[in-house]
């Protein structure tokens, strides 16, 4: 079997409690509906059991003195300055404190993402897909939006150092762009971020404006694509077509991670874009595309935003379906008042020449 299904149980506590967007009842509730949408779960995939990462693993991006501030609150203990360490939104609402337990939750989602990309990277899957990975805010010494440790620059790091990778697609479709992330390789020509998101002046982090295109080295190498409020499927497809697949083949990369979950739907309760579901299986296809044009298929998904609790597994389930090219049937969500789906196209293909402009001396496939 070469696709790899990463499901540690552990990531039921990644949970913020009672009140909060994210909980973590979530996962649960995806793999038993996923296990019912796709009857033939058993012997399509290689179920793998991650180990939870170590403070080792964590150190490559994160410091000590924070993972021992996550690591002491997570088990109850009273830290002093705590939100000189953890953002407000990464409290439990209710309690007013860090939620036990997330730090073994958090070091599962890590070891998982990490132990995806090494599998693939060494040949021993050729695709994977890991429930919970994605928490690309998490920053070296602070946790915010709903991130503790960020999973994806510490399993890019740890390919980069021990696989000796030197060409990383990193694809960000969470609705939110993905600040830790982008910060933490924003000097490095090894990994190309291509981040999707809601115009930054509308929405949290604030961060991933088109100009923002890394620096140094990494000049070039970091490319936000700024959508408008309520911007549809067509503005995606537009996206991939112009630049994500042309950057793609120039960069040729060895290796692609994608990762984000439901948020960018319409009816997702934090954000304002506006795919559908057949958007979600959209980007999931073009991301199988382009990982078997460039580089045998290798590619790793990571899934866990959302907000929307009834429609995150529909949603979770399209894009999957996407990226290993399968029918899975969902029609049974009703999507009302559905976008037009050339909603803010104009609005795309503006910022995409402006973009283009910017990127023109870093990228041949720009200057077109
Ligand atoms: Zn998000």
């Amino acid at each position: 079997m070469e696709v790899g299904f990463f499901y540690h149980p552990q990531i039921e506590k990644y949970d913020f409690g009672e009140g909060h967007p994210f909980r973590g009842k979530r996962f649960e509730i995806f793999l038993s509906f996923f296990k019912e949408r796709f009857p033939d779960f058993k012997n399509y995939f290689q179920h793998i059991l991650p180990s939870p990462a170590s403070d080792q693993l964590l150190c490559l991006v994160h410091t000590q003195d924070y993972i021992d501030v996550v690591k002491s609150a997570s088990s109850g203990i009273e830290v002093p300055y705590l939100f000189h360490y953890l953002s407000s939104d990464n409290i439990n609402p209710l309690t007013g404190r860090f939620p036990q337990g997330i730090d073994e939750a958090a070091r599962a989602i890590v070891g998982s993402s990490a132990e995806a990309l090494e599998m693939v990277a060494r040949g021993s899957l050729k695709k994977a897909i890991v429930i919970g990975g994605g928490l690309h805010h998490a920053q070296p010494d602070f946790g915010e939006g709903f991130c503790v440790y960020n999973d994806i620059a510490i399993g890019v790091e740890n390919l980069k150092r021990k696989y000796k990778l030197e060409r990383i697609l990193v694809l960000d479709t969470d609705a939110h762009a993905g600040n830790g992330v982008a910060q933490f390789f924003y000097n490095d020509p090894c990994v190309l971020f291509i981040d999707l998101h809601q115009d930054p002046t509308t929405i949290y982090p604030g961060t991933g404006f088109i100009h923002q295109i890394g620096e140094g080295k990494g000049k070039g190498f970091t490319v936000n694509l700024s959508l408008s409020v309520g911007a549809s499927n067509k503005s995606y497809q537009y996206l991939f077509e112009e630049i994500i697949f042309p950057l793609a083949r120039e960069f040729s990369p060895q290796l692609i991670i994608r990762y984000g979950g439901s948020d960018p739907h319409y009816l997702d309760n934090l954000t304002n874009l506006g795919l559908t579901l057949d958007g979600f299986k959209m980007i999931g296809s073009y991301t199988r595309e382009i990982a078997e044009e460039v580089c045998q298929a290798r590619s790793v998904d990571l899934v866990t935003s959302g907000y929307n609790e009834e429609l995150l597994p529909f949603c979770w389930t399209a894009l999957i379906a996407g990226v290993l090219n399968q029918e899975v049937d969902l029609d049974d969500f009703k999507e009302r008042n559905l976008p037009s789906p050339d909603f803010k196209l104009e609005e795309t293909k503006e910022m995409v020449f402006s973009l283009k402009k910017l990127l023109k001396n870093y990228w041949r496939s720009m200057s077109k």
